[in-house]
């Protein structure tokens, strides 16, 4: 069977280290694996229109935005697809289809969709839209055939939806869709990155992030005044790096030759957290120790950054190409649909004819 990638962003702002550590920087691993046949990263902007529909600018504005965190990051558009999902009518089509096979409630029993509404006050009002985009992202992933979605924990329901619809879309019309897996950081600090605040998510819609196009300077600062253990007022007292967020960056993203470069006193991060828990090392200590584990790796992404921002119109095009590569994929697996779901009327020469056929005879009774 073809091994396909199918994941995305939605342009409601520049990406930060949360994507990074959840979802980008795996995606260029698996891209230069070679493993799989094809690979398309989506930037979704009609999901992001659901909850900014009366802010169309916002959303034009980050689709470059997006673009260039991607070309930075390492994804190589010969080896994957970038697209714009408004371009690709077909996802819409698929999505009015697969609407028939989900209830109400299952939807409202989506943790994820539950936050997301706390999160925008919408509990009085909900788009329609907003409430049904995970059976959008259903249309999302179906339509390339998708076989792995790799994506940070807060997409598990969505994929869980997914595969539900794509279990009853084949029990009902016959196999047809590609039954797709989720692939999870296996970092589990990767999973969900706490904002800079401490709060649960790193998100752009609670402005608690370092974005990966930063300077290093804004960087610095970010991480010297982040959150960390409340009680942890004075260098002698003991510490908690469980829940503490500097240390679940670290968790995620320092290496070992990081503390051999930044902090030879200490051999690996588990002897760092043992000091931290028994007292006696201060937070600016680590924090400027995570200053330089930050840097590091998002200096090279912030270079390349550069380079492509001088490419403005290259970047357009390779969106342009890359959303009609994709639609020309969607168009396919959606003929199959609708030849699956019985409504290929015009291609469908044997029904016609038997109809003539039928008429013809009964003409010939009367
Ligand atoms: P919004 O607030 O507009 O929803 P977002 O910051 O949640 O934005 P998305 O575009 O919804 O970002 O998510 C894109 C991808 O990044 C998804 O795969 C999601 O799982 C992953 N992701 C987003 N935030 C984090 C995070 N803090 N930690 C790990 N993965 C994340
Ligand atoms: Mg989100």
């Amino acid at each position: 069977m073809r091994k396909v990638i199918l994941t995305g962003d939605r342009p409601t702002g520049k990406l930060h280290v949360g994507h990074y550590a959840g979802s980008l920087k795996r995606r260029v691993e698996l891209q230069n694996s070679g493993e799989f046949d094809d690979i398309f990263i989506m930037i979704a902007d009609a999901q992001a229109l659901t909850d900014n529909a009366d802010n169309p600018e916002k959303v034009r504005q980050n689709i470059i935005e997006v673009a260039l965190d991607y070309l930075a990051c390492g994804l190589d558009p010969e080896k994957s697809t970038l697209l714009i999902q408004s371009q690709i009518p077909e996802l819409c089509e698929m999505s009015f289809y697969y609407m028939n096979l989900v209830t109400v409630s299952r939807l409202q029993r989506n943790p994820t969709v539950k936050a997301e509404i706390q999160l925008r006050n919408f509990e009085a009002s909900i788009p329609v839209g907003f409430f049904t985009y995970p059976i959008s992202q259903a249309a999302d992933i179906t339509a390339f055939r998708a076989t792995t979605v790799p994506v940070g924990e807060d997409q598990m329901p969505m994929l869980e939806q997914t595969r539900e619809i794509v279990h009853k879309f084949n029990t009902v019309y016959g196999e047809t869709l590609t039954m797709p897996n989720i692939l999870l950081p296996d970092n589990q600090a990767c999973m969900r990155l706490p904002g800079i605040d401490g709060k649960a998510k790193m998100s752009k819609s609670l402005g608690n992030c370092i974005y990966l196009s930063d300077t290093e300077e804004e960087v610095r600062k970010k991480i010297m005044s982040m959150f960390t253990d409340p009680n942890h007022l004075r260098v002698e007292d003991p510490g908690r790096v469980e829940g503490n967020p500097v240390f679940i960056y670290l968790d995620a993203f320092s290496k070992p030759e990081h503390f051999e470069q930044f902090l030879p006193d200490y051999a690996n991060l588990d002897e760092l957290k043992a000091h931290y828990t028994r007292g006696g090392l201060g937070d600016v200590k680590v924090k400027k120790f995570l200053n330089r584990v930050m840097q590091a790796e998002l200096e090279p992404i912030r270079e390349r950054r550069k380079v492509w921002e001088k490419r403005i119109p290259e970047v357009y095009e390779i969106l342009e190409q890359g959303s009609k590569k994709a639609q020309s994929v969607a168009a396919q697996t959606l003929a199959d649909m609708k030849r699956a779901m019985k409504i290929n009327y015009f291609e469908d020469r044997e029904l016609i004819e038997k109809q003539a056929a039928s008429y013809a005879e009964e003409s010939g009774n009367k």
